[in-house]
This record gives C-alpha cells, structure tokens and sequence, in this order.
C-alpha cells in the first residue's frame, strides 16, 4: 500500500463545504511555544520572560532570537541544574532567588513572565503557585505571571496564545463598549489599523496585548473581539468565557482579508457603506496595485505547506484567491476550527488539509508532488533546496510584518523571493 493511501481521510463536521482533513501523528519538524518569546518580548516593553529550563531551551531562544542577544535583553532562561533535578535544592528557593536578583538589577521589568518548559514541566515544578508567591512580595510594582512554552503542549506560536491566557484572569471587567484585536501585532501595523478605525468611526479600540505588559486591558459583555492572529483559540475562549463575543471575518492578509476584517468591524459599529469605501477605497487601490507585479510571478504556481504556525490557512486563502496559486496541501500543526471557519469557506474545495505531522510521510508526498513552492521550516529548507525543490522559510512569516493593506506586497513578495532567486541562479 503506498503512503498515501495509508492515510485515514476524516471528513470534517463543518457545515458548507465539507473538506477531507488529513490526520496525522509521528515525528513532528516544529519549534516549540518557547520561540514565542522572540517577538512577545520585543511586543512588551516593559516585560522580562525568564524561561525556566535547560541549556537546550536557553540554546532555542538564543538562536530564534539571532543577534538580538546582544542588546540588553528582555528574557532568559533559569537553568534547572542536577541538584535541581534531583530534588537536593529547593527548585522553588533557588527560583524567588533568581527573580528578586534579576528585577533588582532591572528596575525598569514591571511584568515578570516565568516560563515554563519540557524539565520544568516533567519535574512538575509549579510555575503558577511561585507566581502568585512572588507577587504577594513584588505587586504593585512588578506583576509576575506564568505560562507554558514547552514542547510537550505547545507548538510554535501556542506560545503567545498561553502568554496572552495568562493575561485573562487579571483583566479588569468593564461593561463599557469596545473593540479588542486580539493577537501580537507589530507597532506599525497596529499603528495602522489604530488609524483606519478612526477613520471608520470605530472605539474604542485597544490592542491586546499591547506595547506594556502594565496597560492591561478590560474585559466585558459588551467588548467585540476582532481576531488578528489565528493561533490564539485559548485565549480567545478564555476571553469569551469573561463575556466578550467575537466578530467572525477572515484574518487581515491581503486585500480580500484586511478588507473583510475591517467590514466585521464597521458592521458591528454601524459605519456608513459610504464611509467604509471612501476609507478603504484608496488603500485597496494602492495594495492591489502593489500586488500586481508579484501576481504575475505567483499565479499558476503549485504551493505545499508543511504544518508551522498555525498561519497557514489564512494565508493559502490569500496566495490561492488573490496570487492566483494551486495549493498541493496546506499542512497546519493543529486546527482550531472555530478559529478558522471563516477561512476554510474561502478555500478551494478541491484542497488537501492536513493536520498534525508524520514528518516522513509528508516530505514523501512533498517529493511525489514536485511542488513549485514549498513553506518549511529551516530545518527541512536546506534538504529540500538540495532536492531542487524551492522553498520558503515558514519562520519569517512570523517575524515579518504581514497583516494589512501596506504589507500585503510584502507578504506576497516573501513567496516570490525563492522563486526569483532561483530563476537568477538558472540563468
Ligand atoms: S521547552 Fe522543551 S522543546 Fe523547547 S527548547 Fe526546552 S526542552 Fe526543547
């Protein structure tokens, strides 16, 4: 029996379209929720993420994080030692210890984040209860909170939604009317969107989370939760659990998304037809022009997706409908469908879907197919180069600013650039 027939097809309970989803378990190729940190601690300003781990935790932040270890930087890792480990310290002392010495020598920390990983978690160390230990010692001036990074329950971007969780429980309840987007966004992009709301008639608008870790924001009945991020399902349920409803729309990549999301918005705030347009009018008109050029490079082209970020979805919807791309399949670590069901309506219905990862299996499929573009991570990038096979690098498209008009071209030039490359090696 070949590899692909040996895979269970499930069909999906969705209503609509109903599209066969490929289940899959064994050897995964992804980074762990750890990585999170990268471009949380860059998001909060006034926040330290202190992972609690080991070497090997401590090696992963530093090498997602590149050069950024040589700023004064905002995270780090307590590393569990043996005397840790076999219970001759006291992990929970040793822990108070490190904290108190670091927020000393950093003043400026007003959010301690502990981190917890793979060691921490297996020795069962409780990252919580030393939490609300240390902030009996520490609030108001610094606030600490936990959440988990480890490999064992999350994958890559899981990090923020946990990061973003722990947050939840400590939102103050208001019963006044807002618009929350939820999900890190770069300062620029929120930026931009924080304008077009305006100009929409649309607030109060906060971003959550947004650049301090000290500005929480409130949560209630009648706040309206715009999702910028697909990856935070807990947090979105958490959020929701407080009362909060969400307003159903596409994520904001390319045109099509940013336009739809903003919609979801001006509806619930009753903006004018008239006045929607006139906003978004010149700003479409400017996106898809930007687009163009790379339309032409990307249309017709057969994309494969292996499982990363959970961005996956949302952004074959914008490749397929607005670059005119052939998705092969779209590979996502795990799907949410509530957090997803606007996107899958807009998928093509012929497209494979996977879910998880047998990593053998699908590079297996990956070969068979000879896609023209394959997303991985950098681990798998390099092999499949070798194989001829082009490839674009899944991480970036986490670090790089990608949501809304103005970075629509240069989400789409991200999958432009290995092609490109390729043709001007050829020639
Ligand atoms: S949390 Fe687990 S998977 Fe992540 S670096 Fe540490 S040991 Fe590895």
């Amino acid at each position: 029996m070949s590899n692909l027939q040996d895979i269970p097809v499930v069909l999906s309970q969705r209503t609509g379209t109903d599209l066969p989803v490929l289940r899959e378990r064994g050897q995964r190729e992804v980074f762990c929720g750890l990585t999170g940190i990268v471009w949380l601690h860059r998001k909060l300003q006034d926040a330290f993420f202190l992972v609690v781990g080991s070497r090997t935790c401590a090696h992963l932040v530093q090498s997602a994080a590149g050069v950024m270890i040589f700023a004064e930087p905002r995270f780090g890792t307590a590393i569990l030692t043996d005397r840790d480990l076999a219970g001759i310290a006291d992990a929970n002392d040793e822990l108070d210890r490190v904290c108190i010495s670091l927020l000393e020598r950093r003043p400026e920390i007003k959010a301690l984040f502990l981190v917890g990983s793979c060691p921490s978690e297996v020795i069962k160390l409780d990252l919580a209860r030393a939490a609300e230990r240390l902030n009996e010692r520490l609030l108001p001036q610094v606030r600490v909170l936990s959440y988990s990074g480890s490999g064992i329950e999350t994958t890559f971007t899981q990090g923020e939604d946990n990061a973003l969780k722990a947050f939840v429980p400590i939102m103050p309840q208001t019963d006044a009317r807002q618009l929350l987007v939820v999900g890190c966004l770069p300062d620029v992009v929120e930026d931009q969107f924080r304008r077009q709301f305006e100009q929409l008639g649309i607030g109060p608008v906060n971003f959550f989370p947004g650049r301090r870790a000290q500005d929480v924001p409130s949560i209630g009945p009648n706040t309206q939760l715009l999702l910028a991020q697909p990856f935070n399902g807990e947090t979105v349920r958490a959020l929701t659990a407080r009362g909060a409803t969400v307003l159903a729309a596409p994520y904001p990549f390319g045109v099509e998304g940013t336009t739809a999301w903003l919609r979801a918005a001006a509806r619930a705030w009753q903006t004018p037809d008239a006045q929607f347009d006139a906003v978004t009018a010149p700003l479409i008109k400017r996106a898809t022009a930007a687009l163009e050029r790379y339309r032409t490079k990307l249309a017709g082209k057969r994309l494969f997706m292996l499982p990363d970020s959970q961005l996956e979805i949302p952004l074959a919807r914008f490749l397929n409908r607005e670059m005119g791309m052939a998705l092969v399949e779209v590979g996502t670590p795990y799907l949410d469908r509530q957090m997803v069901s606007e996107e899958l309506a807009l998928l093509p219905p012929d497209v494979v879907l996977s879910e998880g990862q047998h990593l053998e299996r699908q590079l297996d499929r990956v070969r068979a197919a000879r896609p023209d573009l394959t997303v991985c991570g950098l681990g798998l990038a390099n092999p499949l180069e070798a194989e001829g096979l082009a490839t674009k690098w899944s991480i970036e498209l986490v670090f790089s600013p990608i949501h809304g008009y103005d970075q629509a071209a240069d989400l789409a030039e991200l999958f432009v650039r290995p092609l490109a490359r390729r043709e001007r090696l050829a020639v």
